[in-house]
């Protein structure tokens, strides 16, 4: 059995009263409307890390995620947040590879191979996202451009440390535009990463890797979403920023 996970992604948003606020409904509703069998992860900014957790506490699958970390493990680096730096903070998960770090901060897949290493390292479990821009998607080469993102950067792991891996797959062109992946290109990409990661890990390492869909998922479509077979649960964006649809989306499975 595949863990079903949602985590959601604040991005750089919510001030301190906010991201109190909103965590605290979320554990509360969490709590309150008997959550099982999902892992729920919030990844809130750097600066929210400590008081968030906070509030999280001991919650049963409820967890504590970042948004980045460093590829160096300490020293002088201004600016930048180790993978230990998060453990130490109460962090279990990091979101590396983001297509908005891809872009922005250009993350290349060998950077994030650096990164992700450091997440393993010091005990952190990665959501690596991969994902395509609408001119690959629209020329078709979709499922080559991912599968090379998975390859490059994390194909050098030993079967062991694939294990801890979880897969975001975030098509660029759904990512805050409102225009969601239908369930059926979401299961076909999902299910052709699972066969390539069969291909490298094998197909029981492959099955055991949980497969999130990413890009406008909301209460309207992660039902549908996550009835397909190799859709294991969601990376939420803007609907992680309101509790009643986060929750309702957690509810979706
Ligand atoms: C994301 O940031 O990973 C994301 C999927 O955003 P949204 O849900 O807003 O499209």
């Amino acid at each position: 059995m595949r863990k079903k996970i949602v985590a959601g992604n604040w991005k750089m948003n919510l001030n301190y009263e906010e991201g109190q606020k909103l965590t605290s409904e979320i554990v509360n509703m969490y709590k309150d409307e008997n959550i099982k069998d999902v892992t729920v992860v919030l990844n809130p900014p750097f600066v929210h890390l400590f008081p968030v957790k906070k509030l999280i506490g001991n919650t049963p699958n409820l967890f504590l995620g970042s948004q980045n970390c460093s590829e160096k493990a300490a020293g002088a680096y201004t600016g930048e947040t180790s993978a230990s730096m998060l453990k130490s903070f109460g962090a279990e998960y990091v979101i590396l590879g983001h297509s908005e770090r891809r872009e922005y901060f250009k993350e290349s897949n060998e950077l994030l191979t650096a990164k992700v290493r450091q997440a393993l390292d010091y005990g952190l479990t990665p959501i690596f996202c991969c994902g395509e821009p609408l001119e690959i998607r629209e020329a078709g080469t979709h499922e080559a451009y991912v599968k090379n993102q998975l390859t490059e950067s994390l194909f050098g792991l030993s079967a062991e440390d694939f294990a801890k891996i979880v897969i975001a797959y975030e098509p660029i062109w759904a990512i805050g535009t409102g225009k969601t992946a239908s369930s059926d290109q979401a299961q076909e990409m999902h299910k052709a990463l699972r066969e390539h990661l069969a291909s490298k890990f094998g197909q029981e390492a492959a099955d055991h890797t949980s497969i999130l869909y990413g890009g406008s998922c909301n209460p309207g479509n992660a039902k549908d979403l996550f009835s397909k077979a190799d859709v294991d649960g969601g990376l939420i964006g803007g609907a992680s920023l309101k509790s009643r649809d986060f929750m309702d989306i957690i509810k979706s499975f």
